[in-house]
């Protein structure tokens, strides 16, 4: 056995990290083990011109505010990557990597976490390991026999990878817009999404979601109609680059194709596309395989929940992954509130 302790946290992105300041604040012992070789998570694998849709101040995890960045108003993913290293060592939060969680398993009074190298013991189990690992690409009819280069959001690095060539890029949210802004300029692009664009106002960034996302928390809190998930708002935060792009004409949005061929899509009034290449910025699944052995699997492929307590077994708690599991977990700044409440009910169960 490589360790018993209280709780173990899956998942040392800013998820796992904001649940390990509050196990330390109430003196429960914890190790959080990530599948990653370094500290950063998710934040280490985006296109090169990400940038948040949130000033510093406003992606900020728990105990600690986001320092700007020099000379950019919304900060790139490696500001976010230096934050969150700087956070864990700040907090001393032992974080064990690269270790990677392949099961989780009732054990008696304990929950069993098998690794690659070797077993923990727990009495309680934070789930925090994001959705990143997990690229959803619908089925299109054809799309195994298209002969170009088809990439995920998650493998796109920057324009050059695709420079002077013929692409499709395909979503409707912000990853689709972002990128197709991205490659409006160098590229031959065709943008398809499966309705027209909803950009959000463009003085609407990341603080107005977050305070749409506690009104809305606040409103379930008290047992007032539900205002909606900020997706009621629209899907694209107009970034300045997408404003940019948008504003010069480059973003013209095409319906969903009906196949794809090897050359390209076809639509179902017959017209065509050529490509080169097919950017899949379609979204992702949460990654919950570990937790399988559990049992807990519920519709769409998540785990229901209370808060972030899973129904079926009350010493799993599960963080970040979307609205599902608290409104606005799966940002910076609104994941502190869900880990908050994750680590009090912990304590209370352990107690
Ligand atoms: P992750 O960052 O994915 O971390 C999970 C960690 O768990 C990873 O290190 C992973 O390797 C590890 N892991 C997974 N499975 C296992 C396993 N079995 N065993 C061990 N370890 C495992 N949010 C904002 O606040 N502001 C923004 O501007 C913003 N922009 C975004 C732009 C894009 C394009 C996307 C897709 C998301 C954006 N988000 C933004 C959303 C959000 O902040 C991220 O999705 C965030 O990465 C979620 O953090 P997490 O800790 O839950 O998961």
């Amino acid at each position: 056995m490589t360790g018993v302790v209280d709780v173990v946290v899956i998942g040392g992105g800013q998820s796992g990290l904001a649940a390990g300041y509050h196990l330390r604040r109430l003196g429960l012992d914890f190790a959080v083990l990530d599948g990653r070789p370094a500290p950063g998570a998710a934040w280490q694998r985006t296109w090169d011109s990400l940038h948040l849709f949130s000033p510093a101040a406003y992606s900020s995890l728990p105990g600690r505010l986001m320092p700007p960045q020099p000379g950019e108003t919304y900060p790139d993913a490696d500001h976010v990557v230096t934050y969150l290293t700087d956070y864990e060592q700040r907090y001393e939060l032992p974080v064990h990597r690269p270790v990677r969680v392949a099961g989780v398993h009732r054990d008696g009074a304990f929950l069993r976490v098998e690794t690659d190298s070797g077993a923990w013991l727990a009495r309680a189990v934070i789930s925090a390991t994001g959705t990143w690992s997990r690229p959803f690409v619908p089925a299109v009819p054809g799309r195994t026999t298209f002969r170009g280069t088809q990439l995920h959001t998650v493998e796109y690095g920057s324009p050059r990878d695709v420079a002077g060539r013929k692409v499709i890029v395909v979503g409707g949210g912000n990853s689709g817009a972002q990128i197709a802004a991205d490659l409006a300029y160098d590229t031959d692009l065709t943008w398809v999404t499966l309705r027209e664009p909803r950009y959000l106002a463009d003085d609407i960034d990341g603080r107005a979601l977050f305070d749409h996302a506690t009104a809305r928390r606040r409103a379930l809190d008290a047992g007032r109609t539900d205002t909606g998930g900020v997706a009621s708002l629209g899907d694209i935060v107009a970034v300045p680059p997408v404003r940019a792009a948008r504003d010069a004409g480059l973003l013209k949005a095409q319906p969903m194709f009906d196949r794809i061929t090897p050359g390209g899509a076809v639509w179902a009034d017959g017209t065509s596309a050529e490509a080169d290449a097919i950017i899949w910025c379609t979204g992702f699944r949460p990654a919950l395989s570990h937790l399988a052995p559990l049992g807990l699997r519920g519709p769409r492929g998540r785990i229901p929940t209370a808060g972030t307590q899973a129904i079926g077994e009350p010493r799993l708690h599960l963080l970040g992954y979307g609205d599902w599991t608290g409104p606005a977990s799966a940002t910076l700044i609104g994941v502190g509130r869900p880990a908050r409440e994750a680590a009090r009910q912990i304590a209370d169960l352990l107690r």
